[in-house]
This record gives C-alpha cells, sequence and structure tokens, in this order.
C-alpha cells in the first residue's frame, strides 16, 4: 500500500488524521504545490520548492522543512513507488491546529503533507476545449492557496457547458490565465503569454516554456493580452505541470484558428517534450 507523509511520519493514507480544528480545514488556511514525476525523474524541483517558499513566506508561515529534507521525503514516498508510472508529489502545508477564530496563534505548529498520486495519462495532442469567464478570484493569485473554491466552480462550469476542459480568465479587458492552467497565445507568428504581475500563479511549466522558447523563432513575449486578442487568436495553449503544453481547439464554442492544434504548438511542444525527455 502507498504511503504519505503526514508531520513527521511515514503512513497508509487510511490512517492519516489531522484535527477537525486544522486551519485548512476550517479557513483553507494554507498553500499547496504540485510536482511532476516523468519516469522517476522530478521536473525542476528546485523552481517548485523555491516557488514554495515564496508562497509560505507570502502569508507568514514559516518552511517547516528545508529543501534538503523536502527532498529526503520526495524520495522516500517514491522509493515506494517501484512501477513506471509517472506521478505528482502533492505538498499541503497548512498553517496548524487552534481554535476557530480568524486571528491565529503565531505559536501554531504547520500541518505538512505529503503524498505522491500516479499523473492522469490523457492524451491531449489532439486539443481541449475551453470557455471564458470573469476572474471571480481573489487578487493574490501569485500565492498557491489552498482556496481554491473559485477554481472548483470555474472547472465544473466549463464541464457543464460544454463538456469544456478549462475556464480561461478575464480580468478588465484582459486575460489572466486558466482556473488551473496558464495561458499562451499565437498571432501572426507572435507567442505571448500575460506577465506575471499578481494576477496569475508563476507556473513552473510557463516559465520553462517561456525559456526554451527564448532562444527560438518566434521566441515568445510577457505582455497582456486582451480578451479580444484571444478571441482572434490563431492558437491558443493552455500549460501546467501534470498537462504539459494542450492546444485549445475551441474557446465558447467557436474554432480557435484552423480549429486544429496550429503548427506552432507543435514546435513548442516538441521542444518542451524533448527537455523533459533529456532530463
Ligand atoms: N495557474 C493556476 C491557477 C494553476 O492552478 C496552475 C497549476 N497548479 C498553473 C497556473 C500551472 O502551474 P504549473 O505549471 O506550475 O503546474
Amino acid at each position: 500500500m502507498s504511503l504519505v507523509y503526514l508531520n513527521g511520519e511515514y503512513l497508509p493514507i487510511e490512517q492519516a488524521r489531522i484535527s477537525v480544528l486544522d486551519r485548512g480545514f476550517t479557513f483553507a488556511d494554507g498553500v499547496y504545490e504540485i510536482i511532476p514525476v516523468f519516469n522517476g525523474k522530478i521536473l525542476r524541483p528546485d523552481e517548485h520548492l523555491i516557488r514554495l517558499a515564496n508562497s509560505l513566506s507570502s502569508i507568514a508561515i514559516n518552511n517547516p522543512c528545508t529543501s534538503k529534507e523536502w527532498r529526503q521525503i520526495f524520495s522516500n514516498l517514491l522509493a515506494d513507488r517501484t512501477d513506471d508510472r509517472n506521478y505528482s508529489i502533492y505538498i499541503q502545508v497548512t498553517r496548524g491546529t487552534g481554535e476557530r477564530n480568524h486571528i491565529y496563534d503565531n505559536e501554531l505548529v504547520p500541518t505538512v503533507l505529503v503524498m505522491c498520486n500516479p499523473v492522469n495519462e490523457r492524451d491531449y495532442s489532439h486539443g481541449v476545449t475551453a470557455i471564458t469567464h470573469e476572474d471571480i478570484r481573489w487578487k493574490y493569485c501569485h500565492i498557491k492557496a489552498i482556496t481554491l473554491l473559485p477554481g472548483v466552480l470555474l472547472k465544473k462550469l466549463a464541464k457543464d457547458t460544454d463538456g469544456s476542459f478549462e475556464a480561461i480568465l478575464i480580468r478588465e479587458g484582459l486575460v489572466t490565465e486558466g482556473a488551473s492552467s496558464n495561458v499562451f497565445m499565437v498571432s501572426e507568428g507572435q507567442i505571448k503569454t500575460p506577465a506575471k504581475d499578481g494576477s496569475i500563479l508563476a507556473g513552473i511549466t510557463r516559465d520553462l516554456l517561456v525559456n526554451l522558447l527564448q532562444d527560438n523563432v518566434p521566441c515568445c513575449t510577457e505582455q497582456k493580452i486582451t480578451e479580444q486578442e484571444l478571441r482572434q487568436a490563431d492558437e491558443i495553449w493552455i500549460t501546467s505541470s501534470t498537462i504539459g503544453v494542450v492546444p485549445v481547439i475551441m474557446l465558447d464554442g467557436m474554432q480557435v484558428g484552423s480549429g486544429k492544434p496550429g503548427e506552432i504548438w507543435k514546435l513548442a511542444n516538441s521542444i518542451y517534450e524533448s527537455y523533459k525527455r533529456e532530463l
């Protein structure tokens, strides 16, 4: 049976227990991280651990582990997974257990959960469909907070609208990101993605793709994307650690470009996939 790490112990998931007064449960007062593992290799562990440290410091929780300790937990959990499937490591740190009061005690001990789950190996290469929606989330989207209710409702709305996979979010006329992904678009051969200004999560896949495309023609620029530009895009892609780089072929029921995964996506995706293979 696979084990999870909870507060210093490795346990079967059925035996992993936390208090109902954990502030993650009562206030969604915590942060999380998801790190992909392909062919037994962790993709960009340092970048994920830096983002976790940033999320923790943004909400004033002391990082409960050093980088070395986090890596040790990952390798202990992965040692338990001997098949050749791909996995994602899920880390959740909450402020800890205390009286249900908005004002927290600075002495709380964070709750730390780490688990390793198989990745859904769905083939996204034929593209997915998306809807657009007003970005109804809070304004600190650079923090990877466990407060995910808007994302949960938006993904469900996308699915119920027309079986869509993602909701692409618009704030004051500008594209921010997907409910659980970053967004890229191509127009007249130019690749663009919104800049990291606090209204989006600094996606590790996004940053990697921007870097990989740096020496490429066309390269990717980080700049504002208007809703109108998105609707007229030749290609739209969404990115995340668990899905990679995925073409969006329909937006709000309308074809994106040719309605098929675009040529520039094929190029970008092959660069990203070969980076993963060469790990
Ligand atoms: N934005 C949001 C809101 C997300 O939830 C995610 C996935 N966790 C991403 C972007 C993509 O981030 P990453 O590439 O690090 O998975």
